[in-house]
C-alpha cells in the first residue's frame, strides 16, 4: 500500500510554554512542587472537563476520541517541547529523516492501520529482499534462516510452538485470569527455557528475541508477562517475523508524523513544555494538576504514559497499593539501556551483494540491524539497536560511532566503514521515557495487573502498557488512548 501524505502540520499551532521541561529535567521535583504550589495561591487554575497527561500517541488519540465523542473541553499536557513520545523523526539532511523510536507496523495492527488511513498517511513495505545475516552462538551465517542443524531447528520449532500454545490459553489482556497464573508469574522466561529446550541454540535465539524485542534478559522477566506480551500480538510469529510480522511496513514521513497530525488537529488544546509534577484530589468533584508553569483543574484526568514514567508524579491522596506496586514493579526492573542508531551511506550497497541489511545477533553489542533506507533507496541507512550495558567500551557517542562501523563491517563487508554520517538516540538517557518496551519482573502482574486499566477514582489510565492488543507497540498506544477516552466519556455522562 502506498498513499501520499496530505498536508503537514504546523508546530506554531500548538501553545508552547518553553522552559518547563528543561526546568523539570534539571531540578528536583519536590522543589518544583513547592514553587508551583506557591504560584497556585496567586493564580486561578484553568479548568477543563478532562486533562490528558502525555502527548504521545496514546494521549493524543485520547484527545481525538474525546473530541469525536463531543467532549470539547480538554487539554493535553506534554512535558517535552515536542509531541510523539517514544516516536521520533531525526532529520539527516537532504530532506530525509530516520526514525530513532517506534517505527514498524504490521498485519493485525488494526488501530494504527485505521488511524493512518483516516489521517491520509501512507505506509510502504520495509526492505527484506535478499539474505538476512545471523550471528548466533559465535557463528555468522546468511540466508532466510540461520545455518543450523536439523536437531537445532526442530528444538527451536518445538519450544516456540509450546510457548505459543501456552500464550493462546490466556484471556487476551487479562493475564492474571489465566490458569496457573501465579506459578507462571513466579517463573522467568529463562527458567522455562531451561526446562523445555534441549539444545543451546534455542535459549540463544530466545535471548536474542528477549533482549531485542522485549528489552529484557530471559532470566529477569516474568514468563506470565512474556505470554501476555505475545498474546496481545496474536502469538509468537507476528512478533518475531520481519516480513509479514510486526516489522512489515514503515510510515511515510516517519512514525512521528502521526502524532504531529493528531496534535495539529487538536490545535491549542495541546500544551508543550508542561511536565506534570502532581495530581491531587482538589474538591469533592475536581482534580488539580500541577506543572512548574501553571496549575489546572479538571473533572477527569487521563494519564497516558508508561506506568514507570508515572513514578515521577506525586499523587495526593497516594495511589492505591496495587497501582503503586505496578508503578514500582515497572520502575524497579533495571531496563536494558537502549540506543537506536543509524549509520548513513551514499547507497544501500549491501543490496547489490544480495543482502537485505537485516542482522540478528545474540551476542554482538548490536542486537538487530535493519535496512532503513528511504523507500526510493536514494541513500543507504542501516538502523542498529544496541544495548550499551553489555559493551562499556561503547559508552560514549564517539566510541559508539567508530565501534559500530567496525561491527557493521563484520557483517556487511569493508564498505560499511565508509559511512557518510551517524545519528543516534540514547533512550536510557532520556528524562521522559523509560526506554522502549518495559518488561515486568516476576510477581508484579498477578499482584497488581488488574490495576493496569482500572480507573483510580477520577484518574483513567492509557499508554501502550495498558493495551489489550499489541501492548508495547504504537498500535497498543492508540487503542489504549481510545479506550481511556471512552471510559471518561461514559463516566462524565454518568
Ligand atoms: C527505540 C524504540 C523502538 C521502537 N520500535 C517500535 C516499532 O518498531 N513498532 C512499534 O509499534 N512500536 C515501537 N516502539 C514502541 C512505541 O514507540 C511505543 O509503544 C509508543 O510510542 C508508546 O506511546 P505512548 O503514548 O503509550 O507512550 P509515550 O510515547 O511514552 O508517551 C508518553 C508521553 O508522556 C510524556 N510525559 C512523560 N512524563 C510526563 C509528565 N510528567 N508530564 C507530562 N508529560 C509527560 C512523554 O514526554 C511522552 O510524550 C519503539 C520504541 C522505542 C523507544
Amino acid at each position: 500500500m502506498h498513499r501520499p501524505m496530505s498536508d503537514r502540520f504546523s508546530r506554531r499551532r500548538f501553545v508552547r510554554l518553553s522552559g518547563g521541561a528543561a526546568v523539570a529535567a534539571s531540578l528536583g521535583t519536590p522543589g518544583l512542587v513547592r514553587a508551583a504550589a506557591a504560584d497556585d495561591a496567586r493564580r486561578a487554575p484553568r479548568h477543563s472537563n478532562v486533562i490528558i497527561i502525555g502527548g504521545g500517541l496514546s494521549g493524543l488519540m485520547a484527545g481525538r476520541e474525546l473530541q469525536r465523542g463531543g467532549v470539547d473541553s480538554f487539554l493535553v499536557l506534554e512535558a517535552r517541547e515536542r509531541v510523539g513520545g517514544r516516536t521520533l523523526n531525526m532529520p539527516i539532511g537532504g530532506g530525509h529523516i530516520v526514525e530513532v523510536g517506534g517505527e514498524w507496523i504490521g498485519p493485525g495492527q488494526n488501530s494504527i492501520a485505521a488511524l493512518i488511513d483516516e489521517l491520509g498517511i501512507g505506509a510502504f513495505d520495509a526492505y527484506y529482499e535478499g539474505d538476512t545475516t545471523y550471528d548466533i552462538e559465535g557463528a555468522i551465517s546468511r540466508g532466510l534462516l540461520p545455518d543450523i542443524s536439523l536437531a537445532e531447528g526442530a528444538d527451536f520449532a518445538k519450544v516456540a510452538w509450546q510457548l505459543d500454545r501456552l500464550c493462546k490459553q490466556m484471556p487476551i489482556g487479562e493475564p492474571w485470569r489465566m490458569k496457573d497464573a501465579s506459578a507462571l508469574d513466579r517463573t522467568t522466561l529463562g527458567d522455562w527455557l531451561r526446562e523445555h529446550a534441549s539444545t543451546s541454540f534455542t535459549p540463544s535465539v530466545f535471548r536474542l528475541i528477549s533482549r531485542a524485542v522485549m528489552s529484557g534478559y530471559p532470566e529477569r522477566i516474568s514468563l506470565l508477562w512474556v505470554l501476555h506480551y505475545l498474546r496481545s500480538a496474536g502469538g509468537i510469529l507476528p512478533v518475531i517475523l520481519n516480513d509479514g510480522g510486526a516489522q512489515d511496513q514503515r510510515i511515510d514521513g516517519g512514525s512521528q508524523v502521526i502524532s504531529e497530525r493528531l496534535a495539529a488537529d487538536l490545535g491549542d488544546r495541546v500544551l508543550l513544555g508542561q511536565p506534570v509534577l502532581r495530581i491531587e484530589d482538589h474538591a469533592p468533584d475536581r482534580m488539580r494538576v500541577v506543572t512548574p508553569v501553571e496549575s489546572f483543574t479538571a473533572d477527569r484526568v487521563i494519564v497516558a504514559m508508561a506506568p514507570s514514567d508515572t513514578a515521577r508524579i506525586e499523587f495526593t491522596p497516594a495511589l492505591p497499593k496495587p497501582r503503586q506496586a505496578l508503578v514500582s514493579g515497572w520502575a524497579r526492573l533495571p531496563r536494558l539501556p537502549l540506543v537506536k542508531a543509524a549509520m548513513l551511506y551514499e547507497t544501500p550497497f549491501w543490496r547489490a551483494d544480495g543482502l537485505n541489511g537485516s542482522m540478528q545477533s545474540d551476542r554482538s553489542p548490536i542486537q538487530l540491524v535493519f535496512d532503513n533506507s528511504p523507500e526510493d533507496g536514494s541513500i543507504g541507512v542501516l538502523s542498529c539497536f544496541l544495548s550499551i550495558v553489555e559493551c562499556p567500551h561503547l559508552a560514549d557517542r564517539r566510541a559508539r560511532e567508530e565501534g559500530l562501523k567496525e561491527e557493521l563491517a563484520r557483517y556487511f563487508g569493508p564498505k560499511a566503514l565508509r559511512a557518510t554520517g551517524y545519528v543516534e538516540k540514547d533512550w536510557a538517557a532520556d528524562p521522559w521515557s523509560t526506554g522502549c518496551i518495559t518488561p515486568l519482573t516476576p510477581g508484579v502482574l498477578t499482584a497488581a495487573g488488574e490495576h493496569l486499566r482500572k480507573p483510580t477514582g477520577r484518574i483513567f489510565w492509557a499508554g501502550t502498557e495498558s493495551a489489550k492488543r499489541w501492548c508495547g507497540y504504537m498500535d497498543g498506544a492508540i487503542s489504549a488512548g481510545a479506550r481511556a477516552a471512552n471510559e471518561v466519556h461514559a463516566s462524565l455522562k454518568a
